[in-house]
């Protein structure tokens, strides 16, 4: 995983900076900039990456602190605060009750991994005793109902979906429906997704989303490895829908993992879990310290 090679670069930065003898503005400043570079890299926004610089350097005021202070204790701590800030949007998501039904509603980009995701999303709460459901209102892609079949299928998850109905908010209405009389308390809806972002999809997600559904949240699904292009595209979607929480895919590949940083930046929005795999049960809870110190080594 690429994310190993950033989290190498920051340690190795802290560590360069630690072995001077004194630290002064100009070995703060080399560390800095490597870090920076490494998070650029890594496919972080050049926004974000700038903002996070100019707050270390708010917080570690060298002048300021008086003789016999751990000056690289401090520095690293405000990186660790910072780098957590930046995946923490600091309102969680809104948390489904096992026994109360919630909607959750699955969006993203074609290939993201969305249908994937909502089966692990299903399954992951069916091992912890909850009821999910899954429905298929993805009417654009030809197989998708399929794949989802095969999927709830394997997982033994109840699955609705229609091989000719053309209107995804019908199909929508109808499954979240059926499963609420069938007391699922967790009812998953998978949307259709688009190659890339444009009008006819945001507005049948609105559509989706709006006129029946009425999601409790709705989880915007985002492949890792899309690089700098990530803020646009969960920022796109957020203006679309309300996107409350974020999950990423493809953890395990080549991706370089930043784009992570920028989606919860777009959205607002927590991280919830990572995709590390194509398994149903290559699916990790995501929380942002243990992340971070993993990250820092
Ligand atoms: P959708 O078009 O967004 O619904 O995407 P799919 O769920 O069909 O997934 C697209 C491809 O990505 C499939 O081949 C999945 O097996 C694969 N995939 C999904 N999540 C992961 C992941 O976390 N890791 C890896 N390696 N592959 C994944």
């Amino acid at each position: 995983m690429v994310l190993a090679q950033l989290g190498g670069s920051i340690s190795r930065a802290i560590q360069q900076m630690s072995n001077a003898t004194i630290i002064d503005e100009k070995v703060l400043n080399e560390c800095l900039n490597e870090i920076t570079r490494a998070l650029l890299q890594a496919d972080v926004q050049f926004k974000l990456v700038r903002e996070m610089q100019t707050n270390i350097k708010k917080i570690v005021n060298l002048d300021d602190l008086a003789a016999g202070h751990n000056k690289r204790r401090i520095i690293q701590q405000a990186i660790f605060n910072e780098l957590c800030k930046m995946l923490d949007p600091g309102k969680p998501s809104f948390t489904p009750k096992k026994g109360k039904p919630s909607v959750i509603m699955f969006v993203g980009l074609q290939g993201s991994g969305k249908t994937t995701t909502c089966t692990k999303y299903a399954y992951y709460h069916q091992k912890k005793g909850w009821k999910p459901a899954l429905v298929c209102a993805d009417t654009f892609r030809a197989g998708a109902f399929d794949q989802l079949k095969q999927n709830a299928t394997k997982a033994k998850i109840p699955f609705y979906g229609s091989y000719t109905e053309s209107d995804p908010v019908r199909i929508a209405v109808e499954g979240v429906e059926t499963f609420k009389k069938e007391n699922c308390d967790l009812i998953i809806v998978d949307t259709s997704g688009r190659h890339k972002q444009e009008a006819a999809l945001f507005e049948e997600m609105r559509q989706v989303s709006e006129a029946t559904v009425n999601p409790d949240l709705v989880i915007f699904v985002m492949d890792s490895s899309i690089g700098q292009a990530a803020f646009d595209q969960a920022q796109a979607f957020k203006q679309s829908v309300s996107v409350g929480a974020v999950i990423v895919t493809k953890m395990d590949g080549h991706a370089k993992g930043g784009g992570a940083l920028s989606a919860v930046a777009a959205t607002k929005s927590p991280v919830i879990f990572i995709g590390t795999g194509e398994h149903m049960d290559e699916f990790e809870v995501f929380d942002v310290k243990p992340f971070v110190s993993r990250l820092l080594g």
